[in-house]
């Protein structure tokens, strides 16, 4: 199991860079629609997760996916927090110790619509799951090609630009909220564009 400690070094790793790599970024989209907070945020939550990345990743699965995500909801805070707590706490609930890559696709569904219940939200309004939905969509079509799914989220985050926010704090603005990328679509399609990133170096 040693391999799979590496492994969850290695995405820990990969994602606590780029949040880190594109926090003022991740500043300036939510500067736009929001408070200005989510690149502070997320920065937070990963340097957090980071500081305890040897006990966290020395856990199985299940559970280094349960920690991570409960340091997420102490630690980023704001709407964002809670949401990707959730998603990587149920991620944790629903994989087995030794994940294959369908229950990986299963888990992912399982944890969007656990986001979609914390959330009260759906695809379509302009937040972070208009990138985990099209990429989990992607997946349950069958395609896992790596390349073809960093695309698929980097795309739709950019993809949220016309969208008018319904939810979350750039639903505020209503049609001001049109023109610019949902800061919690970037992280997201950053995050997923991380994992891409390591999983390609094992594959
Ligand atoms: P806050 O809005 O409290 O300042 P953040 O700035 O950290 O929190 O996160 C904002 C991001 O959270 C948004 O860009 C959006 O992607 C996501 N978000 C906010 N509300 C929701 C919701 N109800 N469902 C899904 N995602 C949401
Ligand atoms: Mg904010």
């Amino acid at each position: 199991m040693k391999q799979d400690a590496e492994l969850r070094a290695a995405l820990l790793r990969a994602i606590g860079e780029v949040i880190a790599g594109h926090a003022e970024e991740l500043t300036s989209l939510d500067q736009a629609i929001g408070d200005g907070d989510h690149g502070i945020n997320m920065k937070r939550g990963f340097e957090a997760v980071m500081g305890d990345a040897a006990a966290l990743t020395s856990k199985p699965w299940p559970d280094f996916l349960k920690a991570v995500g409960m340091t997420l909801v102490m630690k980023v805070g704001g709407a964002s927090g809670p949401l990707f707590g959730t998603l990587f706490m149920t991620l944790g609930k629903e994989l087995p110790p030794e994940p294959r890559a369908g229950d990986v696709v299963k888990a992912l569904r399982a944890a969007i619509v656990a986001v979609q219940a914390r959330g009260k939200s759906e695809a379509g309004q302009k937040t972070m799951l208009d990138v985990l939905i099209p990429v989990a969509e992607q997946l349950e079509a069958g395609n896992l090609s790596l390349d073809q799914l960093k695309e698929k989220a980097l795309g739709s985050a950019e993809a949220t630009k016309p969208l008018r926010a319904i939810r979350g704090r750039a639903s505020f603005l209503g049609d001001r909220s049109i023109g610019h990328v949902d800061p919690g679509a970037r992280s997201s399609a950053l995050m997923i564009g991380a994992v891409v990133d390591v999983l390609k170096e094992v594959a």
